[in-house]
């Protein structure tokens, strides 16, 4: 079969975008590039990987999951159903870090991603700057199998944690700890395909959605250094609740939230208090 007859075999059975999707990540192009080898024949075996994919995605399955793999700053991300889908608004929280660690003149740094997931934070950053020393944790194995995967593929040398946040992790200062928590409550809306296909453990942030957030920065203190930097994404409504846990378990450090792109009070930074 040529690109074009499967694009359009894909587009009788899910969306133009998904079908295209598919193939192109099977086909190793851009999805836009298809239109340029509409009339290339395809080999069998991807034909019959292409159909099963769409069978899959016709389950209503998350596309990223399907595919099996997500674009993070430029990198490709290998997913499954035991880790949370990299968002873009992590993407930004990223960049923060980024811009902080590119102010830094030493750029010897210890570094601690706590809930890794797929691994997508701490490894972007590892990627981006190979002298930082990092640590990565999750509570999930499964997910660490991931991130563990994920630093392989991308030829990085990071340590891993089985850990409940800070249970197993010995304490020693930190210069950066960066950490996107589940931060959702069990009564907010959320879309069905997130609810149904992302792991539980990776959304929930107990009772009120901030469980994960008091119990990191309660237990946090010993892991710092007087300058260290915090970063951590928050759901949007969260900022005056993570401020006055900073006030409690954190006095002698300043917070502040910034928004995301959309104007989305996303995220929650913690530094030394301005002299
Ligand atoms: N750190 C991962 C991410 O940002 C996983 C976060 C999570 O599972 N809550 O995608």
């Amino acid at each position: 079969m040529t690109v074009e007859e499967l694009i359009v075999y894909g587009k009788s059975q899910i969306s133009s975008m998904h079908a295209k999707m598919l193939l192109a990540d099977l086909l190793s192009v851009n999805p836009l590039e298809l239109l340029t080898i509409l009339d290339n024949k395809i080999e069998n075996e991807i034909v019959e990987d292409y159909k099963r994919r769409v069978e899959a995605a016709k389950k209503n399955l998350p596309i990223q999951y399907v595919i099996g793999s997500v674009n993070f700053y430029g990198e490709k991300f290998l997913v499954n159903e035991n880790v949370l889908i990299p968002r873009f608004e992590t993407e930004e929280l990223v960049e923060n870090v980024v811009e902080y660690i590119k102010k830094k003149t030493d750029k010897n740094l210890k570094v601690l991603d706590l809930g890794c997931g797929s691994g997508n934070i701490g490894l972007t950053l590892k990627r981006l700057f190979p002298s930082l020393s990092v640590t990565l944790v999750d509570v999930s194995e499964e997910a660490l199998k991931v991130a563990m995967e994920n630093a392989k593929k991308q030829n990085l040398d990071v340590n891993f944690l089985l850990s409940d946040w800070f249970s197993k992790v010995e304490i020693e200062p930190y210069d950066i700890i960066v950490s996107n928590p589940p931060y959702l409550s069990p009564t907010e809306e959320i879309d069905p395909i997130v609810k149904d296909n992302e792991p539980s453990l990776a959304l929930y942030g107990g009772e009120d959605g901030l469980s994960c957030y008091r119990a990191i920065l309660k237990n946090i203190k010993p892991y710092l250094k007087e300058d260290s930097f915090l970063a951590f994404e928050i759901g949007e409504k969260q900022k005056d609740a993570v401020l006055s846990f900073i006030d409690e378990y954190l006095k002698d450090f300043r917070g502040y939230c910034k928004d995301d792109l959309q104007g989305r009070n996303r995220f929650l930074f913690v530094t030394k208090k301005l002299d």
